[in-house]
């Protein structure tokens, strides 16, 4: 018998929608006899994709992979906000994976069809051509059920989240304070408000939902999304990286290697995460009076007149910070290889935006966690880590999102030096089951 064949749209950009993609596809093809078609766009292309399409596509797995025609923007586009270029970006690859789809399957039939929670654009393409089609949701299930509830959310309160100062109700989550709801949702005006919110009100149309999550770390929000008025819910998680994609450029794992075991806290704002050049002092006031030990990834903030970043590290950290703290800090720009730095023996914490990714990775091994979330479904995630399995120190932040530096200290003195976190290796040896493969995903 043909093995069964599945055509997967990633989305472009962000490595958080990207990797655990990958992986879904992998085991698919590992341990269930899948044969996967990947229809990717360079749109958004991040550096570090190449090098993970290329294991992929030299993988002795059958998986095949096709690109759509590029997808041009103008200028004045380039310089739009990311959400308001991704609604564009999916109308304008909608024909295009049509295309894709109508002549694989006049080689091989297709027998069911695998996308991103933010491409739902496409099962207008999918219906048309009687394809069975599948989201794929590298985030929380409490961020489901945050959208399939979002509709009744907006019709019930009649200003925009940022300005409410009051927690609302999302069945599945505790009570959560209206500001910490996704940004996309955050201003009614906003030009892509409707574009997130039509998305999220077609996540029923799906023939199946896959989440990279497991139920010990979020069981209300799954049983909450069993309802028979949702398609079937599949936690999948925690769906991990064995090993890194990315060569240690920067030898922070030599650089672990010397340090005392658990005596490291890694610091880490995932693909995206930038900070201001104010709060990247304070940061580093609160790493240097804590007496701690880090590992930190720093990106640079965008200067007010350029829209690159900023790439010297002299530039961004306060003076003399580097010498001061040399004997015990490692500073890299823009990148580090998460996926063996989090399992390292030396690694004891890990202050994070809360990504989800990152939040399955730090939980799978282990290690505990400050939760600084910045954007996106990041403040419902620090619900989960802080408020429901208590695996990560909340940081208390002033109403523009501003963490003082002895409020990093405080948090990094009481991970690395209390006795916080006796939840976390009940979790981690779940996570490490699953990653044991007791079950293939
Ligand atoms: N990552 C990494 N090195 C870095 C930053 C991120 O390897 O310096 C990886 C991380 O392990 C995770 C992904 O990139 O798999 C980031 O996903 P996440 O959902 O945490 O955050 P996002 O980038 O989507 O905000």
């Amino acid at each position: 018998m043909d093995k069964p064949h599945v055509a997967i749209f990633p989305l472009s950009g962000g490595m958080g929608h990207f990797i655990p993609l990958a992986e879904f596809a992998k085991r698919l093809c590992q341990f269930h006899g899948f044969s996967i078609t990947l229809i990717i766009s360079k749109w958004f292309w991040t550096s570090q994709q190449p090098a993970l399409l290329e294991r992929l596509a030299s993988s002795a797995l059958d998986i095949r992979i096709t690109e759509i025609p590029h997808i041009t923007e103008d200028e004045d586009e380039q310089k739009m906000k990311l959400e308001t270029r991704l609604s564009k970006f999916m109308l304008n690859a909608k024909p295009h994976v049509e295309d894709v789809l109508q002549s694989l399957r006049s080689s091989s039939p297709i027998s069911a069809f695998i996308t991103d929670l933010f491409c739902t654009e496409l099962l207008d393409v999918t219906t048309k051509l009687k394809v069975p089609s599948y989201l794929f949701v590298p985030s929380s299930a409490a961020s489901v059920c945050f959208m399939l509830h979002l509709p009744k959310l907006v019709s019930e309160i009649n200003v925009s989240f940022k300005d409410a100062d009051f927690e609302v109700e999302v069945p599945g989550l505790p009570p959560i304070p209206a500001t910490d709801l996704p940004t996309p949702f955050q201003e009614r005006s906003d030009s892509w408000f409707k574009w997130f919110l039509n998305n999220a009100s077609r996540i029923k149309e799906a023939s199946g939902v896959f989440i990279n999550t497991f139920a010990e770390l979020e069981e209300e929000a799954i049983k909450t999304l069993r309802t028979p008025s949702t398609p079937p819910i599949y936690p999948i998680g925690p769906l991990l990286v064995t090993e890194s994609d990315t060569p240690d450029e920067s030898s922070c794992l030599k650089w672990l290697d010397e340090q005392p075991p658990s005596s490291v806290l890694f610091v880490a704002f995932g693909s995206f995460g930038v900070l201001s050049r104010e709060q990247i002092t304070d940061l580093a006031i609160g790493l240097e009076t804590s007496g701690h030990r880090f590992l930190w990834v720093l990106r640079g903030f965008k200067s007010e007149d350029s829209s690159s970043l900023e790439t010297d590290i002299s530039q961004l950290l306060p003076e003399g910070f580097e010498s001061r703290t040399r004997d015990r800090g490692l500073v890299l720009l823009n990148w580090a290889p998460q996926i063996p730095v989090l399992p390292h023996p030396s690694t004891g914490g890990f202050l994070s935006h809360c990504g989800w990714n990152s939040t399955v990775e730090s939980v799978s091994h282990g290690v505990p966690m400050i939760a600084w979330p910045l954007f996106a479904e990041q403040g419902i995630n620090k619900v989960i880590l802080v408020k429901q399995n208590q695996v990560a120190i909340g940081l208390k932040m002033d109403n523009k999102g501003f963490v003082r530096g002895e409020e990093v200290e405080r948090a990094v003195r009481e991970l690395m030096e209390g006795e916080f976190l006796s939840e976390m290796s009940g979790l981690s040896t779940i996570a490490a089951n699953y990653l044991g493969l007791t079950r293939k995903f």
